[in-house]
C-alpha cells in the first residue's frame, strides 16, 4: 500500500544504489516509525524494572507491559490476559511448550503429529524432548500442490497421540492450512493442537477461541513489531497443569532453600526480568496493524501475490513451490536451473532483498526432492511497481546466468 510507506523510513534507503525492494518479509518484517519511536520513549521515559517495584516508574512500567499483554489478548481475541505467555519469539514459545508438556503427558511413549511442512522450530523441540522421554514424531505429508494430505493426518492417529503441533501458515510455500478441520479432527480423539502461527497472524485475523485452538505461537518481529518478543497462548485449563518452564525470579510466589511455590499465571512461565520495553512496542505494532485493518491488509497482499504469481509465470522457466489456492503472501520458487544463491546474490545487486536456501524447512525441501528456493514474501508496504521492477530484474538475472 503505497500510503502506508512513509510509516516506514527504511524503504526510503538504498542499496547497491538502488532504491531496496525489501521481499523479505517472511523472514521479518520492517517497523514502522511509530514502534521504533515507541522503544526510544520506553527507554528515555519510562525504563524501570516492572513488578517488583513500589515507585513511580517501576509502576508506570510495569501498568504499560501489562497493557501490551491486554493488547496481545484482545488481537487474538483469548478469553483472558493470563493467557499470554510472553516469550523470546515462536521459537521460545514452542520450545517452552515441548518441555513443559512432555513433562506433564508424555508419561509412556507418546506420540505427536507434526507436518513435513514444518519450520525446523516445530521439529527439533520435538526431537531434544525425545532424548528425554519415548516419544515419536509422525509427520504428515504434503500433496505436490504443497498442501497437508488431510487423509494421511486423519491415519496417523492411535491411542497414543497426545498432541498435535502444526504450521498454520508454511513459510515456505504461504499454504494456509486447514485449521478448523485439523483441531475438529485431533478434538474428535481428545488430543490438544498447538498451532505455530509465526506466518499466519501477520496475514490472518487470528481468534483462538473461535478456532477452539489449545495453545498457538507467535513473534513480534514477524508483524512489524521488535525482535526478542513472542507470545504462547495457551488455555487456561491447560496452562495450569504445566510445570514451570526456568526458574528464576518473577516465577515464584515464595522460596526457601528447601522449597519454592510457583506463582500464578502467566508469571508462573516468565522467569527472570522480560523485555518489557520490547512488549509495550509489540503492543504498539498490533495497534499499527488493527488501525489499518486486517480485511485491507489482507486484499492488499492477496492482490500482490495473485500478481506476482501471473507475472512470474509469465517469465518461462519458473517451477513455483507451493500452489495451493489458499495462501499468505508468499512466493517460492525456481528459475530454469539457476542456484538460488546466485539469483539472490544478483538480486541483491539490484537493492531487491529475497530469501534464498532451505528457509529452516529441509524436510519440505527433501519431499520437494530440492535444495532450496528463492522466497519473495511480501508485506502490507509493497506494491505492484515493486513486482514489476522485480519480475524485469530476474529477466536480467536468468539472462546473466543461464545465457
Ligand atoms: N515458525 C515459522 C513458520 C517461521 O516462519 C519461523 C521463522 O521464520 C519460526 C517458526 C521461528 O520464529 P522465530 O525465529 O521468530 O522464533
Amino acid at each position: 500500500m503505497e500510503s502506508e510507506r512513509i510509516h516506514f523510513p527504511i524503504l526510503s534507503e538504498t542499496v547497491n544504489g538502488k532504491p531496496l525492494i525489501y521481499f523479505d518479509n517472511a523472514a521479518t518484517t520492517q517497523k514502522p516509525k511509530c514502534v521504533v519511536d515507541k522503544i526510544i520513549d520506553g527507554y528515555y521515559r519510562q525504563n524501570a524494572n516492572i513488578h517488583r517495584g513500589v515507585h513511580f516508574l517501576s509502576r508506570a512500567a510495569t501498568e504499560a507491559h501489562e497493557d501490551a499483554r491486554r493488547q496481545v489478548q484482545q488481537f487474538i481475541n483469548a478469553g483472558s490476559a493470563c493467557e499470554i505467555i510472553f516469550t523470546r519469539g515462536t521459537t521460545e514459545a514452542i520450545n517452552l511448550l515441548a518441555s513443559t508438556y512432555t513433562d506433564a503427558f508424555f508419561h509412556d511413549e507418546a506420540e505427536v503429529i507434526i507436518s513435513v511442512m514444518e519450520h525446523h522450530s516445530n521439529i527439533v523441540p520435538w526431537q531434544l524432548q525425545s532424548e528425554r522421554k519415548r516419544i515419536k514424531l509422525r509427520a504428515v505429508p504434503v500433496t505436490a500442490a504443497g498442501e497437508l494430505d488431510m487423509a494421511a493426518y486423519r491415519s496417523l492417529f492411535s491411542e497414543r497421540t497426545r498432541l498435535v503441533s502444526l504450521a498454520h501458515v508454511s513459510n515456505v510455500m504461504g499454504t494456509v492450512n486447514n485449521v478448523r478441520e485439523i483441531i475438529e479432527i485431533a478434538h474428535a480423539h481428545n488430543v490438544p493442537v498447538l498451532l505455530d502461527g509465526a506466518q499466519a497472524v501477520p496475514h490472518i485475523k487470528v481468534d483462538v477461541q473461535e478456532l477452539d485452538v489449545d495453545f498457538y505461537a507467535f513473534s513480534s518481529h514477524k508483524i512489524y513489531g521488535p525482535t526478542g518478543m513472542g507470545v504462547l497462548y495457551g488455555k487456561e485449563t491447560l496452562l495450569e497443569q504445566l510445570p514451570p518452564y526456568q526458574g528464576g525470579g518473577e516465577m515464584i510466589a515464595s522460596v526457601s532453600i528447601e522449597k519454592t511455590s510457583y506463582n500464578e499465571l502467566p508469571f508462573k512461565f516468565e522467569a527472570g526480568t522480560p523485555d518489557f520495553i520490547g512488549s509495550t512496542a509489540f503492543a504498539e505494532a498490533l495497534r499499527y496493524v488493527n488501525s489499518i485493518g486486517h480485511e485491507r491488509i489482507a486484499a492488499h497482499e492477496a492482490e500482490l501475490l495473485r500478481y506476482a504469481t501471473g507475472q512470474l509465470l509469465a517469465l518461462g522457466g519458473v517451477r513455483i513451490i507451493g500452489e495451493s489456492k489458499n495462501k499468505a503472501a508468499t512466493l517460492s520458487f525456481l528459475l530454469d536451473n539457476i542456484h538460488p544463491y546466485d539469483a539472490g546474490m544478483l538480486l541483491d545487486s539490484y537493492g531487491i532483498a529475497v530469501r534464498t536456501g532451505h528457509h529452516c524447512a529441509q524436510p519440505l525441501m527433501q519431499a520437494f526432492g530440492i535444495d532450496g528456493t528463492i522466497r519473495a514474501s511480501f508485506a502490507l508496504y509493497n506494491t505492484k511497481d515493486e513486482i514489476d521492477t522485480f519480475i524485469k530484474t530476474l529477466a536480467t538475472v536468468k539472462k546473466m546466468l543461464n545465457p
